[in-house]
């Protein structure tokens, strides 16, 4: 879908601007946006409808607490309004809460009510500092003696930036903390995946369960640009880091499924591939750009640059999608991100 708009682009600049419209009498040339006219030919209805063994996995909400919220493990529960993910476990001592994204409202409150009414709420852990994970942190702002766990980093996040509706930390740890709360030992792990200052892996071991959030999303090709990481690098190595705990559950903060292990190696396999294809398209670049560079007269070299990237992005995105379109959904959706990122990452490492 992007090759027309890339060629009408560059035959604009080459002189064959009379037997097409100049940008001054039409809208400018917003390439690689999706339309929802369906008689357009970047229609919304060239993408492929998600996959059905996805849609099989897909959660339900229950409307009477406005949440999907099912026990995976004894006293252990899984929560999602369908887009965001969390979780809280019942203890001996009372309730931990895993995540507090905004988009629950006050539901995660009345869920945790429903579910265990008579123990009190006695943590709130952060995955990361992110407001759409932890913004809900208010609706728990008035229980007395909540102690809110988050990495030392996030705390000085805070303090600089104001987030709405994220509390602030009442217990810090640097790298990593053990914690064991009425009989339910949290392993807390700092890592490098996603956030600007950190994010933190939560490993319950008696429960096999491992949240790593904006990750992964399961049944699904990641999403924009690896999950919009801030460190591609680290992105890619963290596969390797999740699969070396010991899980069956795998809770990556989106969509409505729980993930699982071959979750986590379907989504390694899928960004390694997307990796391995852009490197190998690489070495066709500078022929790439030279024909650009040449088909514009040598003026706008930026455009010439654009049309390199291009090619590669779009050619990379074609092979994963014919590689992964009946193995993961959305592939055609998020593909060129994907390669995008992977490829301005070559272009600099
Ligand atoms: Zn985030």
């Amino acid at each position: 879908m992007h090759t027309s708009l890339t060629f009408a682009a560059v035959a604009c600049v080459v002189g064959l601007a009379s037997a097409v419209p100049s940008l001054a009498e039409t809208d400018h040339n917003l390439a690689n946006t999706i339309s929802l006219d369906s008689n357009h030919p970047d229609s919304f209805r060239n993408f492929a409808p998600e996959l059905p063994q996805m849609r099989a996995r897909a959660s339900t909400i229950n409307t009477e607490i406005g949440l999907h919220v099912s026990e995976i493990e004894p006293g252990l529960f899984f929560v999602t309004d369908l887009v965001y993910q969390s979780a809280f476990v019942v203890t001996d001592d009372g309730v931990v809460v895993l995540d507090a994204p905004p988009s629950f409202g006050a539901n995660l409150r009345k869920a945790i009510a429903m579910t265990a009414p008579d123990a009190p709420i006695t943590h709130l852990i952060m995955s990361h500092g992110h407001r759409d994970h932890n913004g809900g942190g208010h609706f728990f702002a008035d229980i007395p003696g909540l102690e809110i766990v988050a990495a030392a980093e996030v705390a000085e996040t805070l303090e600089k930036f104001h987030l709405e509706g994220v509390l602030t930390p009442t217990q810090v740890f640097d790298s990593a903390l053990d914690l064991s709360i009425g009989g339910v030992d949290i392993q807390l792990q700092t890592a490098n995946y996603h956030a600007e200052d950190t994010d933190v892996m939560i490993y319950l071991p008696d429960q096999k369960f491992l949240m790593a959030i904006d990750t992964i999303t399961p049944g699904e090709a990641p999403f924009m640009n690896f999950g919009a990481t801030t460190n591609v690098n680290a992105y890619f190595e963290s596969f390797a880091t999740f699969l070396e705990y010991d899980f069956e559950h795998f809770l990556s903060g989106h969509v409505s499924i729980l993930g699982n292990r071959q979750d986590v190696v379907a989504a390694r396999d899928y960004a390694f591939d997307v990796r391995t294809t852009v490197y190998n398209l690489m070495s066709g670049f500078n022929d790439r750009f030279m024909n650009g560079f040449e088909a514009v007269e040598f003026q706008n070299a930026n455009l010439a640059y654009r049309v390199a990237m291009e090619g590669i992005r779009d050619d990379c995105a074609q092979k994963i999608i014919d590689r992964w379109e009946d193995k993961l959904s959305v592939v055609d959706l998020w593909a060129d991100s994907h390669c995008e990122t992977a490829l301005l990452y070559a272009v600099m490492h």
